[in-house]
C-alpha cells in the first residue's frame, strides 16, 4: 500500500503537467453577490438537469448568489443552480466579457465556473493552456515588444504556471489572477503576436540537468551582471548563476540616481558598525558575485540586499558619492538580478537574436523541452 502512495504522489505532479486546461481563479479575492455575463463571441450554455440555457453571441445572463443557490437569468428565463454554474463554450474560439456588479468589465476565453458559497460567488475560467500563457504574458509584459521577445516571456511564464499548479488546490482552482500566482487580465488586446507567440512556443518548457521544471527568475535589467539565486535568496541553483551582460546597458532602466541626507545615512552605517566612509564607493567595480553581496566597514559589513530594501534603491549595484548635504547612490539596473535580464533579452530579441539563444543565455545548463515527454526524459 505504501508503495503505491509513493507511486502515486510521484505520478501526480507528471500528471498536472500534461495538464491542457487550466483553471484560474479570476478577480481573486474580491468580494461578489453577482454579477453580468455577455457572450462577446460565439455563442455560450448553461446546462441544467434539465434543459440548456443559450446565451447568443452578444447576449447576456445576469447571476446571484443567495446562500449555496444561484440563479441565472437568460433572456428573460430563469434558473437556480446548487453551489456551481458552468457557461460553457459552443465552439472552440469563444470568449466572454464578465463584469462582477460595481466593478470594470474584462474579457476572458474559453470557460466560466461561478461557484455560491455563503452568498458570495467565486470565478473560476477554465481554459487552454497557451491562452492562459498569452493572456499573463499581455499583462504582465505589456504591448509593444517583438515576438521573439513574447517567445521567451511565454516559455517563462508556461514553466512558472506548470510548476505551481497545486498553490490553490483546496479553492478549487490552479493558480488566482493576482501577482501572488501570475497577473492575468484576461485575454490578448493590445498585440495578436503575443498570442501567436504562445502558440509558435505551444508545450515548451524549462527544465534543468534533472529534467525539474525550473524557478525561472527574471527582473527588469541586471545594470550589466546578472547574480547568484543564493546572493539574494537563500539557496543556490545550478541554473541561476550569474552572467555578463552587455544587451541591457543601454536600455531604460539601466540607470538610476538617489539622494539621501547625509545624516541618516551616517547613522544607519555607524548603527552597523560601519564607520568607514570613503569619498567614494563602488560596489560593482569588479562585477562579480562577492562585491555585490557586501557593503564591508572596518570590521563589520552590511549585505547590499538590506542597504537596497532599506533605502528602496533599484537594483545593488551602485556607487555611493558624498558631500556636507548628501550622500548619493548612482546605481544600474533595476531588480534583483537574478535569472533573465527582461532589458536584455528585450534587446537581443530586436538585435535578431532567437528565443531559445536568449534563454540560454540567463539560464545556465538547462534544457528546452516539450512537457509532454517530461516522463520520457526521465526515464
Ligand atoms: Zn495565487
Ligand atoms: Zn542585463
Amino acid at each position: 500500500m505504501r508503495k503505491w502512495i509513493a507511486l502515486l504522489s510521484l505520478l501526480f505532479p507528471l500528471a498536472l503537467i500534461a495538464q491542457d486546461v487550466i483553471k484560474v481563479g479570476i478577480f481573486a479575492g474580491i468580494k461578489s453577490n453577482g454579477g453580468k455575463l455577455v457572450a462577446s463571441k460565439g455563442d455560450y450554455i448553461v446546462v441544467s438537469e434539465r434543459d440548456t440555457l443559450v446565451i447568443r453571441e452578444g447576449q447576456s445572463a445576469d447571476f446571484r448568489a443567495n446562500g449555496e443557490e444561484i440563479r441565472v437569468t437568460v433572456n428573460g428565463r430563469s434558473k437556480t443552480f446548487h453551489r456551481k454554474l458552468t457557461f460553457r463554450i459552443n465552439g472552440w474560439d469563444c470568449e466572454f466579457s464578465l463584469q462582477p456588479s460595481g466593478l470594470k468589465q474584462r474579457t476572458y476565453y474559453d470557460n466560466l465556473n461561478v461557484y455560491a458559497k455563503n452568498g458570495r460567488v467565486i470565478y473560476v475560467n477554465e481554459l487552454d493552456l497557451e491562452k492562459y500563457v498569452a493572456g499573463v504574458v499581455e499583462s504582465e509584459a505589456g504591448a509593444q515588444y517583438t515576438k521573439e521577445y513574447y517567445k521567451v516571456q511565454s516559455i517563462i511564464s508556461r514553466t512558472y504556471a506548470l510548476s505551481n499548479l497545486q498553490r490553490h488546490q483546496k479553492e478549487g482552482f490552479h493558480l488566482c489572477d493576482k501577482v501572488h500566482c501570475q497577473v492575468m487580465f484576461g485575454k490578448v488586446s493590445y498585440n495578436d503576436d503575443i498570442l501567436f507567440a504562445a502558440y509558435e512556443t505551444q508545450n515548451q518548457v524549462l527544465v534543468d540537468q534533472d529534467i525539474n521544471l525550473i524557478t525561472a527568475a527574471f527582473h527588469s535589467n541586471c545594470g550589466g551582471h546578472t547574480v547568484n539565486a543564493e546572493t539574494v535568496w537563500s539557496n543556490s541553483l545550478t541554473y541561476l548563476v550569474g552572467v555578463p551582460d552587455t544587451f541591457c546597458l543601454n536600455m531604460k532602466q539601466s540607470h538610476w540616481e538617489k539622494k539621501v541626507p547625509i545624516g541618516e545615512w551616517e547613522s544607519y552605517l555607524k548603527e552597523h558598525g560601519c564607520t568607514l566612509l570613503p569619498d567614494s564607493l563602488d560596489t560593482s567595480d569588479t562585477l562579480g558575485v562577492e562585491a555585490r553581496e557586501f557593503f564591508r566597514g572596518d570590521s563589520t559589513s552590511i549585505r547590499l540586499v538590506d542597504i537596497r530594501s532599506k533605502w528602496k534603491l533599484r537594483s545593488t549595484s551602485f556607487v555611493i558619492e558624498q558631500d556636507d548635504t548628501h550622500a548619493y547612490f548612482k546605481g544600474r539596473g533595476f531588480g534583483h538580478g537574478v535569472g533573465l535580464c527582461q532589458e536584455g533579452a528585450i534587446h537581443m530579441a530586436e538585435l535578431g537574436h532567437l528565443y531559445p539563444e536568449i534563454l540560454h543565455t540567463y539560464y545556465t545548463d538547462v534544457h528546452l523541452i516539450d512537457r509532454k515527454l517530461i516522463d520520457f526524459f526521465r526515464e
